[in-house]
């Protein structure tokens, strides 16, 4: 009796502890696509993980900077070039935006809004975009990072791991500088550390800054009337090129370790670029092998990296075979983006097993595998990850490039067969496997059935009461950001329905 009693109030404390004790829960897969997009709109979605800000820029944007920067577009090439000296090919940015045939075949060609547009596949399409908006002035990063943290606010999303390059040409140059060590890692890492990175470190130091500046100046952040952007939180995460000569990627990953180490808006190394490539092929076992010599197996900064993001018709069975389960195994990677060939990779199940008892994470990016891997509903493997536990976060990955944003990737999911619960957890998974600081509200990282003592009880509420449960939260960011979001949930599943 007193056992049942005791379950009995221990159901309802979580009851409570979820926010959910009195409503009906929202059942999305019964709504029509206009509630679903009202929905999923309105619900806090956490935070996104997977963002690399300079694919996050619409094309819209991107023009009317060109036109205030003085650019001008190769109508041939439909890209963007640097400061604008006209000719036959050559017209200044101002007059594309106002021809409405030009600004329209401008819109297609940075986007993969058009399938087939100059019969490039989505996934040439989508990786040669980068190229042609290139010419943008580089402080423009600020106004890319303004228009996301507005996005997400507006999307009741209130934390962002951003995808910055921060001194990639400079480290790469001294990664030139220190040469190649015929594959000697502990050579490369010494002649790297004679020539020094602490110059390189400033300088990202300082170029934060200026970013942040600007990014908050956009947004008016310090006036009274604020842009909802202002209250996003911001982590970033240090984007590492796996194309190029390897000595140049390993300088990135080490100037991106000391950096994290340094600074602690940078929390995190990612590994980016396609990895189909030749170059990302050919170097992947020892790109690798650099993450886990440089990062201490992800013991001096956490790792997240692009692996597994392939299918046949990009790479062979071989590439297919274990990327994932190196960039686990090998590189000690804490996240995984992408993951889509996670089935098709040898011993898949006991990876799966492994990355779920680990709680390796992996950032599901659902338009951009439709769009550049032709992964659709019927193939992608989201549903696979929830059935073997693997913890899954919904992202846009480039959301500029792809036309969409945080809630339609929330309604693909639901249409891919994610029911109300999946959607709550891959938003509270948004912050519990970010590379936040501090302990988190959650003892089960994954499952949130179990609080963290301190505030057991207490989530959902405005604030947390006097005493361990308000100096965890005050304490510690990943706590804070997890108090933030329940509260937003609770009063969200007050309202809707
Ligand atoms: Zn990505």
């Amino acid at each position: 009796m007193g056992r049942i009693l005791s379950r009995g109030l221990l159901a309802l404390g979580l009851a409570l502890a979820m926010g959910s004790a009195a409503q009906a829960r929202p059942d999305p897969a019964r709504m029509n696509a206009g509630e679903l997009a009202a929905f999923t709109l309105a619900l806090p979605k956490g935070g996104e993980l997977h963002n690399h800000i300079s694919g996050a820029a619409f094309p819209e944007d991107l023009l009317a900077w060109a036109v205030a920067d003085g650019l001008c577009v190769d109508i041939q090439a439909l890209a963007l070039t640097g400061p604008c000296q006209p000719s036959d090919t050559l017209k200044p940015a101002a007059k594309v935006l106002a021809d409405d045939v030009l600004r329209s075949a401008f819109y297609d060609s940075m986007t993969t809004r058009h399938p087939g547009f100059r019969d490039r596949s989505g996934h040439d399409q989508f990786f040669s975009a980068f190229d042609r908006f290139g010419a943008t002035r580089p402080e423009r990063i600020a106004d890319m990072m303004a228009g996301v943290l507005n996005g997400l606010a507006r999307q009741n999303t209130f934390y962002l791991e951003a995808m910055v390059t921060p001194q990639g040409f400079a480290t790469r140059a001294r990664g030139s500088q220190a040469g190649w060590k015929g594959g000697d890692l502990k050579a490369q890492k010494a002649a790297l550390e004679a020539l020094g990175l602490d110059d390189l470190v400033k300088a990202a130091m300082a170029g934060t800054d200026t970013m942040e500046q600007r990014t908050r100046a956009i947004l008016k952040c310090d006036t009274s009337t604020p842009e909802p952007g202002c209250a996003v939180t911001v982590r970033y995460l240090v984007q590492t090129i796996r194309v190029g000569p390897p000595e140049q990627t390993f300088a990135q990953i080490a100037m991106g370790v000391a950096l994290v180490r340094k600074d602690p808006r940078w929390v995190g190394l990612q590994l980016v670029a396609p990895e189909d490539s030749p170059q990302a092929l050919q170097y992947y076992d020892l790109h690798m092998a650099m993450f886990d010599l440089l990062t201490d197996h992800g013991r001096l900064a956490p790792v997240a990296l692009h692996a597994g993001e392939l299918t046949l018709k990009f790479a062979t069975p071989e590439a297919l075979s274990d990327h994932i389960a190196k960039a686990v195994r090998v590189a000690g990677a804490h996240r995984i983006g992408h993951g889509v060939d996670l089935p098709g990779e040898a011993g898949a199940r006991a990876l799966a097993a492994e990355m779920a008892a680990k709680g390796i994470l992996v950032e599901v990016n659902l338009t951009s595998n439709a769009h550049i891997l032709e992964l659709g509903k019927e193939t992608h493997p989201y549903g696979w990850f929830r059935q073997t536990g693997v913890p899954v976060s919904l992202s846009t990955d480039d959301a500029g490039i792809l036309r969409t944003d945080l809630s339609h990737e929330y309604a693909r999911a639901v249409d891919y067969g994610a029911s109300y619960g999946d959607l709550v957890t891959s938003a509270r998974n948004a912050i519990a496997f970010s590379f936040l600081a501090g302990e988190g509200l959650w003892r089960d990282p994954g499952a949130y059935r179990k609080p963290a003592g301190a505030c057991a009880g207490q989530l959902g509420q405005a604030n947390p009461r006097p005493g361990p449960c308000a100096d965890l939260v005050g304490s510690s960011d990943k706590a804070r950001e997890q108090w933030r979001y329940e509260h937003l949930l609770q009063t969200f599943e007050a309202q809707w329905g």
